[in-house]
């Protein structure tokens, strides 16, 4: 099964009707956050496959009363487990408080007080699947890893827990401009969990 993640960035070669040729046989659209919601809203409409979002730190503070906050046709999962095409899901959006007017950005204390929202439903699945979560879909990285020092780039370790306690087996997340330093994707292994910076966009094969 093909999963496009996407993040950040709106990429050209994405935002046109040759996007239903190249990923014709993608099955999933992911989206880690800060992206214009008429392009994931493009995305979805022109491939005709399902949307699952968590919203970033650039992204409105989603409301079921305000259809500007929120894609039409998507799945905002923020705090949320979803269980799709056969794959365990959970979202966590928002990046770390460094603006005090800031919307969906979190301290990291806050942060772990929300993420207790999704800890019921992981042990759930855990006992009925024998699996607690396949993708952990986040807009910031996990503290310590593809982070940055500056106030409004460090990461959460709320993802770190999570990491810890129900093991997925990949963290997606945005956030973070790596092509600056790094032309490659940043991949990184913390036990069983493989980390994936999306910024801008990545093909993931299950
Ligand atoms: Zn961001």
């Amino acid at each position: 099964m093909k999963i496009l993640a996407i993040s950040d960035q709106v990429e050209e070669r994405l935002y046109s009707s040759a996007v239903k040729t190249i990923f014709s046989d993608v099955e999933l659209l992911i989206g880690c956050g800060d992206l214009p919601y008429e392009y994931l809203e493009y995305l979805l409409s022109v491939l005709n496959i399902p949307l699952v979002y968590v919203p970033g730190n650039h992204d409105p503070l989603h409301s079921e009363h305000e259809p500007d906050s929120r894609v039409e046709g998507g799945f905002n999962i923020d705090l949320k487990t979803l269980k799709i095409k056969g794959l365990l899901l959970a979202g966590l959006g928002g990046s770390i408080r460094y603006r005090s007017d800031g919307v969906n950005q979190y301290g990291q204390n806050e942060m772990v007080l929300r993420s207790l929202m999704l800890v019921f439903p992981l042990i759930w699945n855990r006992v009925r699947y024998g699996r607690a979560l396949d993708l952990l879909v986040t807009h910031s990285p996990p503290a310590g890893i593809h982070d940055d020092s500056d106030p409004a780039h460090r990461g959460l370790k709320a993802i770190n827990l999570i990491m810890k306690v129900f093991k997925p087996r990949y963290v997606l997340h945005g956030h973070t401009y790596f092509y600056q330093r790094n032309l490659t994707t940043p991949h990184t292994q913390v036990g069983p969990t493989t980390v994936i910076n999306i910024f801008p966009y990545h093909l993931i094969e299950l």
